[in-house]
């Protein structure tokens, strides 16, 4: 169905992504590269955003640019990528994970740009990550204190859907269709359906 191309990417995750989606992209922006496990999570999802393996192939390979040469690329990440798509190896059909799995598996390290923000960022890294991600889409420090407090108590998915109520103008405790975000794939879907 969706016919999403790589020059897109920039401007989706802009309008449409979740933290920890936003955070990967611009991670990848300003380091052009992305650990493993960051490229596992990013890439599954944008595999079901609707990017065909030709198009996260030019996706990947431009995102990396000058950082290494097509042989690298080629050997390297190539393979991996139409691995996720089931092309290669044991052609799994792999899923995007969601977010319970993104938030208990794999802790990212110090380095590491994976994971949910809600859960493995610090209070002040949230506060900053949030600002600079959603202040074009109306969010301000004054919405700060109720995802916060969400947070403390540990309901990361909950300070998300707070976060996507704010993003699009809808009412406090109605969240995507009355559900809270359980999967990054279903808030992207959600944001880019509302945008119609
Ligand atoms: Fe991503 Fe889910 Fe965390 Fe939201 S709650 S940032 S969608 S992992």
């Amino acid at each position: 169905g969706d016919d999403v191309k790589a020059d897109m990417i920039d401007e989706m995750a802009r309008k449409h992504w979740p933290l920890c989606m936003r955070h990967l992209h611009d991670s990848l922006r300003k380091d052009r590269h992305l650990k493993h496990y960051g490229r596992l999570q990013y890439g599954l999802f944008l595999k079901v955003v609707g990017l065909s393996v030709e198009e996260a192939i030019i996706f990947w390979r431009k995102a990396f640019g000058g950082t290494m040469t097509d042989d690298k690329f080629n050997k390297e990440y190539k393979y991996n990528i139409r691995h996720s798509y089931g092309l290669e190896g044991k052609r799994m059909n792999y899923p995007a994970p969601t977010c319970q799995k993104i938030i208990t598996q794999n802790q990212p390290g110090v380095t590491e740009c994976h994971g949910c923000p809600y859960r493995h960022f610090s209070t002040d890294r949230l506060q900053t990550a949030l600002l600079s991600a959603y202040s074009g889409q109306g969010l301000t420090t004054g919405d700060l204190p109720e995802i916060i407090s969400a947070v403390k108590s540990e309901h990361f998915h909950v300070a998300c859907t707070k976060v996507f109520e704010v993003t699009h103008g809808i009412p406090r405790g109605q969240g995507l269709d009355g559900e809270s975000v359980t999967h990054p794939n279903q808030y992207a879907a959600k944001s880019r359906e509302l945008e119609k």
